[in-house]
């Protein structure tokens, strides 16, 4: 059996969809192993998303693409289209939305739970997630109107990527989780 970590974002409250969220994870045979509700603190956040170069370059690009994608300026919104400076912006947004509410963290298990909890969530960006999953079904936001509004994606959920990932958010957001 394998475990993996689930955050229920701010924006997920907000639109009062934490319910109905822990309900598709619940439906199709996830067992919630733990769950708590806090207020982040920043430095609980940084630990989360760690100032790895590879990965803000990572995130910078996907709202470069996106602005490739439809024929957008992207100096005119960002002033600049360098990946890792797009990308430092984009992580400093994520800080401040994830400490801006309440955040719901879960431990799910299952078979092959890692896997399964990324296809329920669905793609990074909304309009790229297909109809059916989380982020596909409840929400419309996209790199480039993010980054106009000069905040995050509003995507609802993080869920771990890898078993690896999982083991190390479960330690940092359940201290004493063995
Ligand atoms: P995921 O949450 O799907 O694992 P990432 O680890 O790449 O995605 O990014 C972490 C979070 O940062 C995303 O869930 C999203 O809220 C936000 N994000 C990622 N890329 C961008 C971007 N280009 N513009 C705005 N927000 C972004």
């Amino acid at each position: 059996m394998e475990r993996t970590l689930v955050l229920i974002k701010p924006d997920a409250f907000k639109r009062g969809l934490v319910g109905e969220i822990i309900s598709r994870f619940e439906r199709v045979g996830l067992t919630l192993e733990g769950m708590k509700i806090l207020n982040a603190t920043i430095e609980m956040v940084e630990k989360h998303y760690p100032d790895d170069k590879n990965w803000i370059r990572s995130v910078g690009k996907k709202t470069i693409d996106t602005y490739e994608k439809y024929n957008l300026n992207i100096i005119e919104d960002l002033g600049t289209n360098d990946a890792l400076k797009i990308g430092q912006l984009v992580r400093k947004w994520l800080i401040q939305h994830l400490t801006s509410g309440p955040v719901l963290v879960l431990i799910l298990s299952g078979n092959h739970a890692v896997e399964m909890v990324r296809k329920i969530v669905g793609n990074t960006v909304p309009l790229f997630a297909e109809l059916g999953t989380i982020r596909g079904d409840f929400s419309i936001d996209s790199p480039d109107l993010s980054a106009r509004e000069k905040r995050v994606l509003q995507n609802l959920v993080h869920a771990s990527e890898t078993v690896e990932e999982a083991k190390r958010e479960i330690s940092l957001w359940f201290a004493n989780y063995s």
